[in-house]
């Protein structure tokens, strides 16, 4: 085979995944000044673009890595760019075509997904242990809602509040709804951006054949990445059923007057929210979350000084979230230290790689002591008659 055929494949492939805008990218810099990574060192998408243009991407730049599919630039771009998917795809011919190197960590989270169908690597026969004790049902057909808390709450013994918070919930309420068998696997969102096509494409089969042959007709998640694959890249792959956030199944439920909160969590708590990007910009959910939080008594609700579509991502999308971040350059320490300035107690989260970016910062920043990192459920848990 010619040397030059797998770059020739690939820039060929991130041409068509940039598609006619790409070509009309004219070079106005506008993503470079919107990206985040230009708060903490140099990302230049306006050259990645120039250079995917001109079919002579650099495989093997740490760049190739970096972008956390935030969609910051793609909001701004005047021409149209879909830059996300022209990164995901320069990503895609690195870990298909063997022209570049994947950071080891990618690599061993890309591995355990494809392996065991999660990222943690841990087994699937335990994918619902941290329901254990919470009499949670399994989703049999007919039952209202199936109820998915994605990879890192069922597993991560830190993030397992998230799922036992949402059961804590939806028990009190009498809310009919299981969990799906251990034949679940990861979503794929994540590992899909982090250019692992074919993997995303054998768990979307797995899921989808699952949900289908269980008759599931509604879907409440807890991750914005679910949310998003779920809502808007399954039904090209053949998955119909209807997905909510779990915010947004909260606030309706409050709206209707089945869930009350009257129960004081704490003494006038200063609670600051973090849009997830994948929530917000990708898919325009930024009111329910607020809804939610300021219906909890005692609770007075903060805003980031960028919020909503502007909002500050934590770092984690795009597959980041396996990837080492250095001290200095992580989005969620600027977070962090924006919400300690505006004196907030709390930075309510609607999102697990958010719960693990804040948790760690706030621990590695020495503000444990001070400002509490939750998940909205867990709020709502303590709050809940
Ligand atoms: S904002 Fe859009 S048109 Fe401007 S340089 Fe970036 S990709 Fe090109
Ligand atoms: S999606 Fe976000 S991180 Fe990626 S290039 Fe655009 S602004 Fe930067």
């Amino acid at each position: 085979m010619n040397p030059l055929t797998p770059y020739k494949e690939a820039t060929d492939v991130i041409l068509e995944a940039g598609g006619e805008p790409l070509k009309l990218c004219y070079q106005c810099g506008l993503c470079t000044g919107t990206c985040p990574w230009n708060l903490v060192r140099n990302f230049l998408v306006r050259r990645i673009m120039h250079e995917a243009q001109l079919g002579a991407t650099d495989f093997g730049s740490e760049d190739v890595w970096t972008c956390v599919t935030c969609r910051a630039c793609v909001q701004r771009c005047p021409r149209g760019v879909e830059i996300i998917d022209v990164m995901r795809a320069i990503r895609r011919a690195v870990a298909s075509l063997g022209i570049g190197i994947v950071p080891d960590a990618l690599r061993i989270s890309a591995k355990n997904i494809a392996g065991v169908g999660n990222p943690l690597g841990e087994a699937p026969e335990k994918r619902n242990d941290w329901a254990k004790d919470l009499g949670v049902k399994n989703f049999v057909s007919g039952t209202e809602i199936l109820y998915f808390p994605c990879c890192v709450p069922s597993y991560d013994p830190d993030v397992k509040i998230v799922a036992r918070s949402t059961a804590t919930i939806l028990n009190k309420l009498g809310i009919d709804y299981g969990l799906i068998g251990t034949g679940a696997r990861c979503c794929g969102e994540a590992i899909r951006k982090a250019g692992y096509e074919e993997t995303f494409q054998s768990l979307a089969q797995n899921n989808i054949a699952l949900f289908a042959g269980g008759d599931v007709k509604t879907v409440v998640v807890s991750s914005p990445h679910c949310y998003h694959t779920f809502k808007n890249e399954y039904p090209e792959l053949g998955g119909r059923f209807e997905v909510i956030h779990i915010t947004q199944y909260l606030a309706s439920l409050i709206e209707e007057g089945k869930l009350k909160l009257s129960r004081q969590v704490g003494t006038k708590k200063r609670v600051i929210y973090s849009d997830p990007c994948y929530l917000g910009r990708h898919n325009n959910v930024y009111d329910e979350p607020r809804k939610v939080l300021q219906s909890v008594p005692g609770l007075e609700l903060m805003e980031f000084p960028d919020s909503r579509e502007d909002g500050l991502c934590c770092g984690g999308g795009g597959g980041r979230i396996w990837m080492e971040t250095p001290k200095g350059e992580r989005f969620s320490d600027i977070r962090v230290e924006q919400a300690a300035r505006k004196g907030a107690d709390i930075i309510a989260v609607a999102c697990p790689y958010c719960f693990l970016n804040y948790r760690d910062s706030v621990l590695s920043m020495g503000k444990a002591d001070t400002m509490q990192v939750k998940d909205i459920t867990e709020v709502i848990a303590e709050a809940i008659e």
